[in-house]
């Protein structure tokens, strides 16, 4: 299947991030997946710690989920009108998520990513915008520079195709230095839209933030008149139903959702106070649009999750559980091999590095070493578990996942690193 799709697609992939060159192997291709566990075309079973890159926080094949979708797709799969389906999401997503009075629904976190920035220079005037090395936020060319996720996999600092006028106004320092972050913002000064972040770096491997840097970046955004946008892409209802802003205490201006709202359909997000978000067209000059944006079978799988949620707050607590014992086990692991290992865990995502000191920085995250990660990589995968294909992700953890898959999970990691 691998020839095959090697002669078709590029790479044989979809998304680059889907090639295994990274960890010195190549893809294997899905025949189906059921809650923590994903299968291949010759019959292998994985556990599935990757979840769609985070789009499945309540696991494969939810029985809620599919009858959601069954029903709205035989209902018809697209209109190019509005729905009741729309209205209801939104309104899950305007209660759940801090400051988001209106919500504007687009089809992926790309998309969601190009209308923040768009938004943001055109209710401010200005031109600038300033990110951090190591944080994705989608392959719009704007924000293709050190962006971390299948960029930093791949070893390439932007892309060919994008140009130096298109990334002119795109200003990137260290994550989790807020110094760096002050020193560039003010050099900037009025010129500044917007401060654009993950407010949890998942794409650089798991990056917590640094107590105080976020409470920084709000109190810089607020002072120069400059929009604090969260990308939340990653721990929007996946830290919790608040996300970031809640688990932090941090009001943004304008927040980006996608993978876990549409419960593995194709979906991103923009939300943000009222003010700003009707500058987006019709209401506004703002222009932005979409044939399938808040297309109902997306819609309907969205609300299945949602309203999950929202009825059953210990899912998230189920989470976090699994994901803190998952690194616990690993480190413990590591401690036995007497191999280097730092990790985090927070809400439904894990990572780790295999590293001495903590990594606070892309910096850090790319010191480390693409052999060990490899080598364990490769090891899981022949004993049926399935980490991300690169050490620049986060594992990424779903209500289907129970105590029995994090040992299993745990006792092949102790193979591997003592083999
Ligand atoms: N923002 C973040 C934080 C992401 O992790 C991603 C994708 O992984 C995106 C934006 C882009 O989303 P999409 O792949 O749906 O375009």
């Amino acid at each position: 299947m691998y020839a095959r799709a090697l002669r078709l697609i590029p790479g044989g992939v979809d998304s680059p991030v889907r090639a295994f060159g990274a960890v010195g192997s190549t893809p294997f291709f899905v025949a189906g997946a059921a809650g923590p566990s994903i299968f291949d075309i010759d019959g292998n079973a994985y556990v599935d710690w990757v979840q769609s890159w985070g789009a499945s926080l309540l696991g494969h094949a939810d029985d809620g989920v599919v009858a959601a979708v069954t029903d709205a797709a035989r209902r018809g799969t697209s209109f190019g009108t509005p729905s009741p389906l729309e209205v209801e999401l939104a309104e899950l997503v305007t209660t759940m998520v801090p400051n988001a009075e209106r919500v504007r629904f687009v089809s992926s976190g790309t998309e969601a990513a190009m209308t923040a920035i768009r938004l943001a220079r055109g209710v401010t005037g200005r031109s600038k915008i300033l990110k951090f090395a190591g944080c994705y936020h989608g392959h719009t060319d704007a924000l293709l520079v050190e962006a971390g996720s299948g960029v930093a996999t791949l070893g390439i600092p932007g892309s060919p195709g994008v140009t130096s006028g298109t990334v002119g106004d795109t200003v990137v320092v260290p994550y989790n230095d807020i110094g760096a972050a002050e020193a560039a913002a003010r050099e900037i000064g009025d010129d500044l839209a917007a401060i654009l972040v993950e407010p949890v770096a998942a794409n650089m491997g798991l990056v917590l933030p640094r107590e105080g840097f976020l409470e920084g970046l709000r109190a810089l955004a607020t002072e120069l008149g400059s929009l604090l946008v969260f990308d939340e892409v990653i721990t929007g209802f996946r830290i919790g139903n608040a996300g970031a802003q809640g688990r932090f205490g941090i009001d943004a201006d304008l927040v980006l959702l996608g993978k876990v709202i549409g419960g593995g359909m194709p979906v991103g997000a923009i939300a943000g106070r009222a003010d700003l978000m009707e500058h987006l067209a019709p209401t506004g000059p703002v222009y932005q649009a979409g044939t399938l944006s808040g297309n109902p079978v997306t819609m309907g799988a969205g609300i299945a999750v949602l309203s999950r949620l929202r009825d059953d707050p210990s899912i998230h607590d189920r989470i976090q559980d699994t994901g803190r014992a998952l690194v616990r086990g690993l480190v413990d692991a590591a401690d036995i091999a007497e191999v280097p290992m730092v990790a985090s865990a927070i809400g439904g995502l894990a990572g780790f590095f295999f590293s001495d000191d903590d990594v606070e920085n892309y910096e850090g995250a790319a010191a480390t070493s693409p052999e060990t990660y490899g080598k364990l990589f490769r090891g899981l995968l022949e004993r049926g578990i399935y980490f991300p294909p690169s050490r620049f992700e986060a594992l990424f953890i779903s209500a289907a996942h129970e105590d029995g898959h994090v040992d299993q999970t745990v006792k092949a990691a102790h193979d591997v690193l003592t083999s």
